[in-house]
């Protein structure tokens, strides 16, 4: 049996699932892999469908916002694509890091040393304990806010708090109509594993009201092939309600009896059984509700792993079903 012929095996073995709802899907690539397109004005965003970043032309440079390394050298192309098409400079002269994660940041060394890095305070704690030389920590910090002005350009970046990482920030272009929130809503999709990887539930909870309080129409997520809108935030918001109150109605329903009498003093198989069985049943209605709405709804294993993840928070954090023993 050759490579290729064990490799179609494994593939036919693999689940099927759901078509995706082509609202989820953005424009088409070009031969080299990404696209690029206008947001408003001088302001332009570039995704190869999974990742995606921005960039501002200005009359004295260029400000671009994240360089995911999946998109890699096709940020300069699409750059340069765009200062040519509008006669202006390509030089990238800032960049902005919205948080120090890797998937979002490790090419921020293919712009050169010349560059002046802006980020949150602990992006540039994280990224200097980190210390990886395709992320250069930040020289131009900030704690709550900032307003970067290029050549008569203005943006605001604003700290709310941890939520999907310590140090995501939200990036408004007030004269653009566009906010850039990375790693929160995936436009036209649901989020991946434990709530999109977030370390703080509430915060990542919090986070899309807090963006949509922000004066805006063009969401740029940092995930997937198209450009968002509030109806998308508000789709995402309520697919979390969803699961939070989907949580609340499985916890009074699973009798936890069972698990206790059957693990006696295993009592880690215990919690597994009745948490997973909790679970379970919290992400089942979640899933049939947005199958066919959301992209990727149907695998059961992000809606499973990001209900578990807001019910240990309802637990943790806000000391839900909490009992002191008399
Ligand atoms: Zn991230």
């Amino acid at each position: 049996m050759t490579a290729v012929s064990r490799a179609t095996t494994g593939a036919d073995a693999l689940p099927d699932y759901a078509p995706v709802p082509p609202s989820a899907f953005g424009p088409p690539l070009n031969e080299q892999g990404y696209h690029v397109g206008r947001v408003e004005r001088n302001l332009f965003w570039v995704t190869d469908g999974t990742y995606q970043s921005a960039f501002l032309l200005t009359g004295d440079g260029v400000v671009l916002f994240d360089a995911p390394p999946t998109i890699g050298h096709n940020l300069r192309r699409a750059v340069d694509e765009m200062a040519a098409a509008e006669g202006a400079t390509n030089k990238v002269t800032h960049l902005v890091y919205s948080h120090h994660h890797a998937d979002h940041a490790g090419a921020a060394n293919l712009f050169g040393d010349d560059v002046i890095r802006i980020g949150h305070e602990d992006t540039r704690r994280l990224l200097l304990r980190d210390n990886d030389p395709t992320r250069p920590a930040p020289d131009v910090t900030f704690q709550e806010n900032y307003t970067l002005q290029v050549a008569g350009e203005r943006v605001e970046l604003g700290f709310h708090g941890p939520n999907h990482s310590p140090d995501n920030i939200f990036i408004h272009f007030p004269d653009h109509d566009a906010l850039m929130l990375v790693d929160i809503v995936n436009s036209g999709w649901v989020p991946i594993f434990n709530l999109n990887l977030s370390e703080d539930v509430p915060g990542y909870i919090d986070a899309p009201g807090i963006a949509l309080g922000y004066p805006w129409q063009h969401y740029i997520g940092g995930h997937l092939g198209r450009l968002g809108t509030r109806a998308d935030i508000e789709l995402h918001q309520q697919y979390i309600d969803d699961i939070v109150e989907s949580s609340k109605d499985a916890l009074g329903k699973v009798d936890p009896t069972p698990y206790f009498v059957k693990y006696g003093p295993n009592a880690w198989a215990a919690v597994k059984g009745y948490l997973g069985a909790v679970t379970e049943l919290a992400t089942k209605p979640v899933v049939a509700k947005y199958t066919g709405v959301l992209g990727s709804a149907d695998v059961e294993e992000f809606t499973y792993s990001t209900a578990f993840m807001i019910m240990q928070s309802m637990r943790l954090d806000l000391g839900a079903g909490s009992q002191v023993h008399p």
